[in-house]
């Protein structure tokens, strides 16, 4: 069962407050509102998210912050008469319960309305009176109103409505002509006839049907805060003149079109989601243009260290640690064991053949979930190396034995029988790796740098998993910091001249204080810590797409190739799959003027191994802007799925786990 009040608490917090709700009534009653009793059943979970949910009918309950948002702005004060139009599931009339002496509430669908007034006798709500009906036209009966709400988007201001406000009432309300959402509008009623009118913002309503709202049969589904533009319709056409198309992956003038980031230290390329085809052949073409052309000679993913390992030894023609376990087995095999990686992996192996040991481009994995592998590789290390040190890291580790299958339940065990002495075993023999480096690395530098990234990554992923089971952003941070150190050890390790490419999932790699990964849940991630270490040494590069993905529908599931939903209409994607142009590069520095026309806060879709069309809006979309998030965007607007590799992907004369079994 979710702790809700701590989830509330949280809401409130960062949300509400942080993004600038600042009056104490308003925050006060969205504290006290239990919005997991107003949601679909099934949704409970979901409640206190950044985002509108379904209630039925089609309808959604609107997003926390846009309740918050109109009460503030509707100036709400205790003891006052107020009005809500579309109350649909009763939260919003709830909350302003809280504050006001009586609130009036009208909901056109029955059922809707029925269940709020359910809901409303359940949690002794008694200041309430909600009727089914056409809210266009008001409550007569129980005007003058203080405040009037309207929760669904209308072409204008009801003038039924205008009327029943006292002097000096407010009227909060969406109007929009178009399609594409509404403006937030104040209107105060200055005296019997003077009505002044202030502009809030962009928002996205479900429709306002009645006699004086909408006729029947217009029917978009959402109701979220949204960028807004008053006029938006060139801004497709502006992403049209700006975009740079892209030619064939194979023809050179791929990756030239990239030559403008040669000079950065770091190049990082994402990716939408991780079973897209384009996004893995584009990244290759990119890295070895960068390679070929530029000396970059680090390529760090997101992949766990040990199995990076296994297949850089590979492509620097290194021998194979005998008994190294067969890289990429983990839950979500196809995300590296497919056939554009291999072709890949095959090009740098063949690429570092006529090249000097010591120049050889390099494949380093970033991530900390193979925690296992780490252990076995530091194991054999020392006991090639130092055998009596190999026994007291044999001991030190055998801590963690009995949950290195299952590290995800590590948590749970520090908290009820103490483990936690495992975490300063592995911080230990860390540090006593570290204080016999200059002996070890006599010996075989690159051995050495593999086993103490091991034992780092061991270290970090112990704590990694004992911080997980209190979910929250801590954990993904670690996980971050961890693959940015690592990064960061490469490029040390290289030399002041070292260059490097990072391939991960654009939540990692678009500067996250420009998402709701950090203005909501304080999230950061490599690439907004490549920006605040290396500045405009670092290159962010986003990818989007329109149609396509393989997916899992399940954690440990299989893998399944899965029909991406078209973008949402007020999504970023959306924009550049109106600009009509296929495949292109936007470089989101160049144009100025568009560069500020997609400043303001957009969705964007983020997918990432797992894939729910039925929740897309709430699983995967979020708040961000895109140009201070990268400095680049490419884009592919119909996309194939990654092909997995399988037994019928063997080379003659080659061993059958080829090429991952290397
Ligand atoms: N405030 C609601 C809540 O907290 O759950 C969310 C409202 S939902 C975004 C908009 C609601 O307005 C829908 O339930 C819809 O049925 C209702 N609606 C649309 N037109 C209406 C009208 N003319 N009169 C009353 N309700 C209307």
């Amino acid at each position: 069962m979710p702790d809700f009040a701590h989830a509330r608490e949280r809401m409130v917090d960062i949300q509400l407050a942080r993004r600038g709700i600042g009056d104490r009534h308003v925050l006060d009653a969205m504290r006290r509102v239990p919005r997991e009793a107003f949601v679909e059943s099934g949704f409970e979970e979901f409640a206190y998210e950044d985002t509108p949910l379904p209630i039925g009918e089609g309808q959604t309950i609107s997003q926390p912050y846009i309740v918050a948002l109109m009460m503030e702005a509707a100036e709400v004060k205790p003891g006052e008469n107020v009005l809500e139009v579309g109350a649909g599931s009763g939260y919003a009339a709830a909350a302003l319960s809280q504050i006001a002496g009586r609130v009036y509430a009208i909901e056109r669908h029955a059922a809707l309305g029925e269940a709020a007034t359910r809901r409303f006798q359940k949690l002794g709500y008694r200041n309430i009176d909600l009727r089914v009906g056409d809210g266009t036209k008001g409550w007569p009966e129980a005007a003058p109103f203080d405040a009037i709400l309207v929760s669904a988007g209308g072409p204008s201001a009801p003038q039924a409505l205008k009327n029943q406000l006292d002097v000096g009432g407010r009227l909060v309300i969406p109007v929009g002509k178009e399609a594409g959402g509404q403006r937030l509008l104040k209107i105060t009623r200055e005296s019997g006839t003077v009505f002044t009118e202030e502009d809030l913002g962009g928002v996205m309503f479900v429709p306002l049907i009645g006699e004086q709202g909408w006729a029947e049969g217009n029917g978009r589904i959402a109701a979220k805060r949204t960028s807004g533009h008053a006029s938006e319709r060139s801004l497709p056409n502006m992403i049209a003149a700006a975009a740079e198309p892209l030619p064939d992956f194979e023809d050179p003038a791929f990756g030239a079109m990239f030559d403008r980031f040669a000079e950065r230290r770091v190049v990082l390329l994402g990716e939408a989601s991780h079973g897209t085809s384009e996004f893995y052949r584009a990244r290759a073409a990119i890295t070895r243009h960068l390679i070929e052309r530029h000396g970059f000679t680090i390529v760090a993913v997101e992949a766990d260290w040990p199995d990076a390992a296994v297949v850089d030894r590979h492509v620097r023609h290194r021998s194979a640690r005998p008994d190294a376990e067969p890289p990429f087995q983990r839950f979500p095999t196809w995300m590296w064991r497919n056939l554009d990686v291999a072709a890949f992996i095959d090009w740098m192996h063949r690429h570092n053949e006529a090249i000097a040991p010591p120049d050889r481009a390099g494949f380093y994995g970033l991530d900390i979930y193979n925690m296992s592998g780490s252990i076995a590789a530091v194991l054999d290390y020392l006991d090639k190396i130092d055998p009596d040190a190999a026994a007291v890291a044999r001991e030190r580790y055998g801590c963690l034995t009995p949950w290195q299958k299952e590290p995800s339940t590590y948590g749970r065990a520090v908290l009820t029988s103490g483990y936690r002495k495992c975490e300063n075993a592995v911080v230990e023999q860390c540090r006593d790796l570290f204080s016999k480096r200059l002996d070890y690395m006599a010996r075989d530098g690159t051995d050495f740098l593999d086993a103490a990234q091991n034992a780092r990554l061991i270290a970090s992923a112990e704590r990694y998993y004992r911080i997980m089971y209190y979910g929250g952003a801590e954990s993904w941070n670690l996980r971050d910091t961890h693959m940015f150190e690592t990064l960061e050890h490469l490029l040390e390790s290289g030399g002041p001249e070292s260059k490097a490419i990072v391939w991960a999932h654009n939540s990692h790699i678009g500067d996250a204080r420009y998402t709701e990964m950090g203005f909501v849940r304080e999230e950061l991630n490599i690439g907004q810590l490549c920006r605040q270490r290396y500045g405009d040494a670092a290159a962010l590069i986003g990818f989007g797409t329109h149609e396509g993905v393989a997916a899992a529908s399940d954690w440990d599931a299989d893998m399944e190739v899965k029909q991406v939903r078209p973008s949402h209409e007020d999504s970023y994607e959306r924009l550049c799959h109106d600009s009509g142009e296929p495949r292109f590069l936007l470089d989101l520095n160049r144009d100025e003027a568009l560069r500020q026309r997609l400043l303001e806060r957009r969705l964007e879709r983020f997918i990432g191994v797992i894939y729910r069309p039925e929740t897309e809006l709430m699983s995967h979309y979020a708040d961000a802007s895109l140009p201070q998030q990268f400095d680049a965007f490419v884009w592919f607007d119909q996309t194939a799925a990654v092909t997995p590799l399988g037994p019928e992907h063997a080379k003659p004369g080659m061993p059958e786990t080829y090429p991952f079994g290397l």
